[in-house]
C-alpha cells in the first residue's frame, strides 16, 4: 500500500513548524511528507527590517531550510508553487512539475498591501521577503555612492510609509544603520534626513497612550522627522506627494502599511473571503477535509465579526495544532479545534529600545528591546535549540553584509 502523501506549501513560520511538529508526531512510515518552499532558507520575517537597513548579517536573518528540518523524515522541495488542483489533489510548480497529495498545508504567506496609490507598486520598497528586504540595502547603499558624485540631498532622504509595527521597527534600524554608513562614506549624518509618514495623528496609533508617547519621543530623539495625520498620494523615482500638495524629494519610499493574503490563492477553487482562504475551527479550508491553511494566507474567525491578525505568534500556534489535526484525520481521529492566546506585542525602536505588552506588563526602553530579543531567541531555541541561538543570535557582529 502506498503512504499517504503530506504537501506542506510554504517554509515561513507556519509551514516550517507544521512540518518540524510532524517529524515528531508521525510514527515511522506513516506518511511521505514533503515541504515547499520558493527559497532553500527560512527568513525571520520579523526581523527582514534589519536586512533592509543593514543592521544583521545575512546568516541571523536568513537560514538554510534542509539545517532545519530531518530529512529522514521531511523531504524538502525547492520549488514555487504555481497553482493548486484541488479536484484533482496534486499541486502544480513553475517549470512544470507537478506533485500529487493526500493532505495538503497551504501556508504561502503575506503580500504587501499598496490600496492602489499611484507609483507606490512600481517605485516603493517592499519589507516583504528577505530578497526584497536586501534590495532595500542595495538601494541605499546606490544612493550613498551617488550622493558623493552629485550631492543631491534626496538620494539621503529615506521616507518610511507607515507607522504602525513595521514601521517604526524600520525607522529604529535606519536611525541605526545609516550613521554607520555615513562614517564609512564619510558624509555628515546632518545631511540624512529620515523621515515617517502616517495619515493617523500618531505612530503606533492602536497601541496605549503611555506608549505613542514613548516611541514618539524616542524616534524625535533620534531625528526622525515624524509627518503624522498626512495621507500619501502618490509616488515617483524621485519624489513622494502628501495632502495639501506637498512633495518630499527622495529616491527611497519604504512602504509599511499593510499586508494582505498572497493573491496567488485565489485562483485555485478555493473559498476566498477578504483576500484569504477561510478556516474552520480545526484549521480545515472551509467544506474540505483534506486541504488546511494557516497564518497569513488564511482567515481564521476569532468570534463572529472579528478575523485574527496576520501575525507570526497567530501563525506560530496555529502550526502545532494543525500538524495534529492533520495527523487526526489521516488516522481517523478527532480533530481539535485552535484556540489563540494573545501574549503581547512588541516593537522595536533599534537595538536599544522597544515598546510594547507582554501579559499585563507594559514594556519600553532597554528592558523593551532586551524583552524583544527574548522573543525572537525564544523562536530559534525552538525552531534549532541552544546551537542556532549562538550561531544566529550572539557572537555575530551587527556590521552589514
Ligand atoms: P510567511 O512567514 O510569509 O511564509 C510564507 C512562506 O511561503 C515564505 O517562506 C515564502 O517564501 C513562501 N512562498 C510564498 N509564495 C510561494 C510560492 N508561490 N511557492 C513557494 N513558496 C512560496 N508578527 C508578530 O507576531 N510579531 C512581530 O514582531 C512581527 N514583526 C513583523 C515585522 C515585519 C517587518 C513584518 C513584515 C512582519 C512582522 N510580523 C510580526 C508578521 C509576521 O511576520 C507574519 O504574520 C508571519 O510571517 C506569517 O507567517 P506565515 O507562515 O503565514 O507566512
Amino acid at each position: 500500500m502506498t503512504r499517504p502523501k503530506i504537501l506542506i506549501l510554504g517554509a515561513g513560520y507556519g509551514g516550517l513548524i507544521t512540518s518540524k511538529s510532524l517529524e515528531k508526531l508521525l510514527k515511522s512510515g506513516e506518511a511521505d511528507v514533503t515541504l515547499i518552499n520558493k527559497h532553500d532558507y527560512h527568513y525571520l520575517t520579523t526581523q527582514l527590517i534589519k536586512t533592509g537597513a543593514g543592521t544583521a548579517a545575512d546568516r541571523q536573518i536568513a537560514i538554510s531550510i534542509p539545517e532545519l528540518i530531518n530529512s529522514d523524515k521531511t523531504h524538502f522541495l525547492k520549488a514555487a508553487v504555481s497553482s493548486v488542483d484541488i479536484e484533482n489533489q496534486e499541486v502544480h510548480l513553475e517549470g512544470g512539475n507537478t506533485i500529487p497529495y493526500d493532505y495538503l498545508l497551504i501556508a504561502l504567506g503575506f503580500e504587501v498591501d499598496t490600496y492602489g496609490i499611484p507609483g507606490v507598486k512600481e517605485n516603493a520598497f517592499q519589507i516583504r521577503s528577505f530578497r526584497s528586504s536586501k534590495a532595500i540595502y542595495h538601494h541605499i547603499i546606490k544612493q550613498f555612492n551617488l550622493y558623493k558624485e552629485d550631492s543631491d540631498p534626496s538620494r539621503l532622504t529615506f521616507v518610511v510609509a507607515g507607522g504602525g509595527f513595521t514601521g517604526i521597527e524600520m525607522l529604529g534600524e535606519l536611525a541605526d544603520g545609516l550613521p554607520n554608513l555615513c562614517k564609512q562614506y564619510d558624509i555628515p549624518f546632518e545631511k540624512v534626513r529620515i523621515i515617517a509618514v502616517e495619515a493617523a495623528p500618531s505612530v503606533i496609533p492602536f497601541f496605549p497612550k503611555q506608549s505613542i508617547q514613548y516611541a514618539t519621543f524616542v524616534l524625535e530623539k533620534r531625528n526622525i522627522e515624524l509627518l503624522t495625520g498626512r495621507k500619501m498620494l502618490e509616488c515617483t523615482p524621485e519624489k513622494i506627494r502628501l495632502e495639501n500638495n506637498i512633495d518630499i524629494p527622495t529616491r527611497t519610499l519604504i512602504w509599511s502599511c499593510g499586508v494582505k493574503g498572497n493573491t496567488i490563492v485565489q485562483n485555485w477553487g478555493l473559498p476566498i473571503e477578504k483576500g484569504k482562504i477561510p478556516v474552520d475551527a480545526c484549521l480545515r479550508v472551509k467544506n474540505m477535509n483534506n486541504v488546511f491553511s494557516i497564518g497569513d494566507c488564511s482567515l481564521f474567525m476569532k468570534d463572529e465579526k472579528n478575523a485574527l491578525p496576520p501575525t507570526a505568534q497567530v501563525a506560530l500556534q496555529q502550526a502545532p495544532i494543525c500538524a495534529k489535526n492533520i495527523v487526526a484525520t489521516l488516522r481517523g481521529e478527532t480533530l481539535k479545534p485552535f484556540e489563540y492566546h494573545h501574549k503581547g506585542s512588541v516593537a522595536s525602536i533599534g537595538l536599544m529600545a522597544a515598546v510594547g505588552k507582554v501579559g499585563n506588563f507594559r514594556l519600553s526602553g532597554l528592558f523593551g528591546a532586551f524583552m524583544k530579543q527574548v522573543i525572537e531567541a525564544r523562536y530559534l531555541f525552538n525552531l534549532g535549540g541552544p546551537a542556532l541561538i549562538i550561531k544566529q543570535h550572539f557572537g555575530v557582529s551587527r556590521e552589514p553584509v
